[in-house]
């Protein structure tokens, strides 16, 4: 990414949010929660696991420990049972748990609204922070950097660096504070359904001419080379057959 001025950044940075509000204004988190112990222990569970798994298994999680109170009295094999195909459910149940008697013992069964408390929970990272925050409590701390908007921020020119901490950073630099848990949400979205990681849908992305490493859209193969007269898989066999003799 060449070096541009702050100024530049942020114009392109406010050019993209405008567009992808376009295109998902209704975006938000895809965890199904009703509140932001819910949603605290879904994102926990989200680690190395889709939302949609995550969603399956919650309506049981919170039908038998509702609240903080309830799931610090949990046995942990219960709650392994429960959380088994979210992967990692040994560690997930333990943070869950331990999540859980933290709120009680230290907050008095409230989930904390300061990124400095939310971190000391066992099992939350600042990621995990950022989302209940924003998501929850209608907080912009920190912007959310998942595998989706990790990719799209580098495709897009946000961000030349791979830590996540660093490219947190350089999004917080060049986005408004206002767009940060919106921009997260959204760019999600077009993770999922236009910019995926293997191959992104460049034709038919709305940021392409933002975008400085959209993919063109390949040109139809030729059929016939003028030169021999011969189509390109034969004239490959031709050759095959050359080497082998
Ligand atoms: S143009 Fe392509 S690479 Fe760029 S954001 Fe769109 S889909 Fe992703």
């Amino acid at each position: 990414m060449p070096r541009i001025s702050k100024a530049r950044q942020r114009a392109h940075a406010a050019a993209i949010v405008e567009l992808l509000a376009v295109d998902y204004p209704e975006a938000e988190c895809a965890l199904h929660h009703d509140s932001p112990f819910q949603l605290l222990a879904a994102t926990i569970l989200s680690a190395q696991c889709t939302d949609e798994r995550v969603n399956m298994v919650t309506p049981e999680l919170f039908g038998r420990w509702p609240d903080p109170a309830a799931l610090a009295e949990a046995a942990q094999e219960d709650v392994e049972a429960v959380v088994h195909s979210t992967g990692f459910y040994r560690n997930k149940a333990k943070n869950l748990i331990g999540m859980a008697r933290r709120i009680v013992e230290v907050h008095g069964g409230d989930v904390p609204e300061e990124i400095e408390e939310l971190v000391e929970l066992p099992g939350v990272a600042r990621k995990t922070a950022n989302v209940l925050l924003g998501t929850a409590f209608g907080r912009n701390v920190g912007v959310v950097v998942d595998t989706h908007v990790h990719r799209i921020s580098h495709r897009l020119g946000l961000t030349r660096h791979h830590d996540p901490k660093h490219v947190e950073r350089d999004l917080m630099d060049v986005l408004d504070q206002a767009e940060w848990t919106s921009f997260s949400h959204r760019v999600i979205y077009h993770g999922r359904r236009i910019c995926v990681a293997r191959k992104p849908r460049c034709a038919v992305c709305n940021l392409r001419d933002l975008c400085p490493t959209r993919q063109d859209v390949t040109r139809p193969r030729k059929l016939i080379d003028k030169k021999t007269m011969t189509a390109p898989s034969r004239r490959s066999a031709a050759r095959r057959g050359k080497r082998s003799q």
